[in-house]
């Protein structure tokens, strides 16, 4: 019986690294019949460790992030889509899961070490940001998720969950379930780069191709793509390293894409060779991606415009959602103050 949870922070809209990278294979799990429950959670409490003082960037972005999901065809009647703040007993559970790992063990944390170099919180870390990872034991665990589809960047706090079940199933009671991260199949999506090239693709780094995004934006933001910067004419041998238009056809490009937008070239092995061989240009290779993009995102961008008509149903399928996973969390924590001996006027042995 699987039970899959994953999420996302309603910082801004979702991007092309959410599709490849978990939102499209959440989408053919919940498609196949085959899992017993899927929880998807809009991350707003964690979105709050880095943006205390922007409360309306979380609070706008929770129907943004809504109305992506259902546009890429999650259904709120097949998976239970929440919002984590309103779910009380996961703050509980985080607050005892503080107890079973230390400061250096978090501070160990690759993900989070990088990101608090991206933010430039040097010295001044909310302490919120830096547990942030034990929140997120608490999320899976509250719903005894097993499989968890995440983007690489999650993969230190797969483990860091799965440690904190490991130590409170040994010192308490075996209550609580470990899960594991399911990476996409393709390499190239567990870690979109940015437009930029740099760093990956993330909403707080403003270098993103949106699901929303209109077909004229995504046409320049494909244009202003970083490529190989040694590349200058077009007979030069070009790299497809670290050349994220490369990436980005490595991670959506099939052979169909070339019979319908170019066919003088059977498949992407083809067109790279010519690349590195020299003699094709990057507006060519652009043109070929912003084609295979626009013809991707068309109808979830279609259906996004019909869903943003009424806001009123998107709350309420969130109400409905946030109450059902609000009575499974409260489960698991009777269990887990259960497994502590913390149940005290439930707890026949001391009376
Ligand atoms: P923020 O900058 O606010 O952290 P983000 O763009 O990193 O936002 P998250 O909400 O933190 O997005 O991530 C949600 C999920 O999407 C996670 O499973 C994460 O691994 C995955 N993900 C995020 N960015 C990428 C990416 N560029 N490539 C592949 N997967 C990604
Ligand atoms: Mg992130």
């Amino acid at each position: 019986m699987d039970v899959i949870l994953t999420g996302d922070r309603p910082t801004g809209r979702l991007h092309l690294g959410h599709y490849v990278g978990s939102l499209k294979r959440r989408v053919e799990m919940q498609n196949s019949g085959k899992y017993h429950n899927i929880y998807v959670m809009i991350a707003d409490a964690q979105a709050l460790t880095d943006n205390a003082d922007d409360i309306n960037k979380v609070r706008n972005n929770i129907s943004e992030v809504a109305l992506d999901y259902m546009a890429c065809g999650l259904d709120p009647k097949k998976t239970t889509i929440f919002i984590q703040s309103q779910i009380p007993e996961l703050c509980e559970l985080s607050f005892y899961y503080m107890n079973l790992v230390t400061v250096s063990r978090l501070q160990r944390n690759p993900t989070v070490k990088n990101e608090i170099q991206l933010r430039g919180f040097k010295q001044s870390i909310p302490v919120g940001f830096f547990t942030y990872p034990i929140s997120q034991a608490s999320d899976i665990t509250a719903f005894k998720a097993n499989l968890i589809p995440v983007g690489e960047d999650q993969l230190p706090m797969i483990e860091q969950a799965r440690e904190i079940v490991r130590s409170f199933n040994t010192l308490y009671k075996k209550v609580l379930v470990e899960p594991t991260a399911v990476l996409p199949e393709n390499s190239y999506c567990s870690r979109l780069p940015g437009l930029d090239g740099a760093a990956k693709m993330s909403k707080s780094l403003g270098n993103c191709i949106y699901l929303a995004d209109s077909a004229n934006d995504i046409k320049k933001k494909v244009q202003s793509m970083f490529t190989d910067p040694t590349h200058l004419h077009v007979e030069d041998p070009g790299h497809i390293e670290n050349n994220p238009v490369f990436t980005y056809l490595d991670a959506f490009c099939r052979d169909e894409h070339f019979q319908a937008f170019l066919p003088a070239y059977q498949n992407l092995d083809e067109l790279k060779a010519h690349y590195q061989r020299g003699g094709l240009g990057d507006g060519t290779v652009k043109k070929f991606l912003n084609e295979i993009l626009q013809n991707e995102l068309k109808p979830i961008r279609e259906r996004r415009e019909e869903l943003a008509k009424d806001i009123g149903e998107i709350f309420a399928q969130l109400k409905k959602g946030s109450e059902n996973a609000r009575k499974v969390a409260a489960q698991t924590l009777h269990e887990v103050k259960g497994a502590m001996g913390i149940d005290y006027f439930g707890d026949s042995s001391l009376l």
